[in-house]
């Protein structure tokens, strides 16, 4: 596909890669909000594509003594209101297309929730459960030192993603800082502690879906919900949502659902780390993954990866709100759907923004060399969340939008004006 062949239908292609499929709904999606703002072609173009991607090749030394190869991406997609911000994932499937739509959203979600960052992601395609723990530790470094040429602190942001984590981040920053000749802290975000990580960032997107659910659901108490992704995201979403009133039915992860009348979720937490997931958790029954998606629930949690309600599954989907704690669950096709049925989506650029939003304040207090309590943070947090979710609800109202596309006109259109501000160079 050429940059002038913008998606302008939602249908997809049958047996497309995955990754494709996520930077043409990203690319449908921005189409749509550039209809809406009125902007021209020329800066369609532009905001259509990165400004720069970079493909690396990341030898490992496995414990046999073997080379191995994997792929490695960053993408910057826009650096416009800033330095560009965006997880790194570490997963199979990984490719250039998903870190691409992956970036774009990153830069709509900083814009929308009103942080100084431009849009990035990167990714290894590599499932780490196959590595052991210092082959991960030489893959991520040899991958941080490929990449070190883009990054840094007011450059290019990393942070964790899907299949990477506190540790993961560690290690890059003592890569990158090895390489500098001093510590450098503020290179990543949702690092531990004890090396600058801000209170509050683990739990930060699990967080932020609670304070947008609620916003939306007005009352918690009693309200059914249904999480799809048990891990880093979904679990603790599912926590915040179970201690704010509400009465979790079923869970899933990449192993199997279990439902119940009213799961326990600290106990299928505890049980779950302990078995590896949450099948054959004793106080449940196991249903299927797609039995979980189409239960008659007041809120659908999908918390796992992209294109996971579709245009073949929409129709069955009963949930009435649907609380993005993923990076692009939702196709264009399932969304046409899904306003048809009169379901509500909080969309991932505001619905996961909490990540973000924390890894934000984590930098903030590594460039001041300063740290916030855990209350401080929190309350920033919330602010941020509930102002962008209002802005949403009011736009999406006002112009008879749905809440994606409201999200999608507020942060394309404040990178349109940042555009146009700076001006072109030369
Ligand atoms: N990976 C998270 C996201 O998709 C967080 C990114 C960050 O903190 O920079 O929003």
């Amino acid at each position: 596909m050429t940059i002038m062949d913008f998606p302008t239908t939602t249908s997809g292609i049958q047996g497309m890669a995955p990754g494709q499929q996520a930077l043409d709904a990203a690319r449908f999606q921005l189409a749509e909000a550039v209809r809406f703002l009125g902007l021209d072609d020329g800066l369609h173009r532009m905001l259509a594509t990165p400004r720069r991607s970079l493909t690396v090749s990341v030898p490992v030394r496995r414990e046999d003594g073997r080379m191995e190869v994997v792929q490695g991406y960053r993408v910057q997609h826009n650096l416009s209101r800033g330095p560009a911000k965006g997880g790194i994932r570490f997963h199979p499937d990984t490719d250039l297309a998903e870190v691409t739509a992956l970036a774009m959203w990153m830069t709509w979600k900083c814009a929308l929730v009103g942080i100084p960052y431009g849009g990035a992601k990167g990714g290894v395609a590599v499932d780490p459960g196959t590595l052991t723990s210092r082959e991960l530790e030489r893959m991520t470094r040899r991958y941080a030192n490929e990449i070190q040429p883009l990054i840094g602190p007011e450059k290019d942001i990393p942070a964790p993603d899907v299949g990477t984590d506190e540790q993961t981040m560690a290690w890059i920053m003592d890569t990158y800082s090895v390489n500098a000749g001093y510590s450098v802290p503020g290179v990543v975000t949702g690092k531990p502690t004890t090396l600058g990580g801000s209170l509050g960032r683990a739990g930060a997107t699990s967080r932020g879906v609670q304070i947008a659910a609620l916003a939306a659901l007005g009352c918690a108490e009693g309200r059914t919900v249904a999480v799809q992704g048990f891990g880093k995201v979904g679990a603790l979403a599912a926590q915040y949502l179970a201690d704010a009133g509400c009465r979790v039915v079923a869970v899933s992860d990449a192993s199997g659902a279990i439902y119940s009348e009213r799961l326990d979720v600290a106990d299928v937490r505890a049980w779950a780390g302990a078995n590896g997931g949450v099948p054959g958790y004793p106080h449940a029954d196991a249903i299927t993954h797609d039995e979980l998606l189409e239960l008659d629930v007041d809120v659908l949690v999908p918390a796992a990866l992209e294109g996971v309600l579709t245009g073949a599954n929409a129709h069955r989907v009963k949930a009435r709100l649907i609380v993005e704690g993923a990076n692009g669950p939702t196709t264009p096709e399932a969304d046409l759907i899904l306003a048809d049925q009169g379901a509500t989506i909080i969309p991932d650029i505001l619905a996961n923004a909490g990540g973000v939003i924390v890894s934000y304040l984590e930098w903030v207090q590594n460039t001041q060399a300063y740290s916030w309590s855990a209350h401080e943070v929190e309350v920033k947090l919330r602010d941020l969340m509930e102002g962008a979710f209002r802005e949403v609800n009011t736009l999406a109202a006002d112009r008879g939008l749905t809440l994606r596309e409201a999200a999608h006109a507020i942060g394309v259109g404040r990178v349109a004006e940042a555009h146009r501000l700076r001006g072109l160079y030369p």
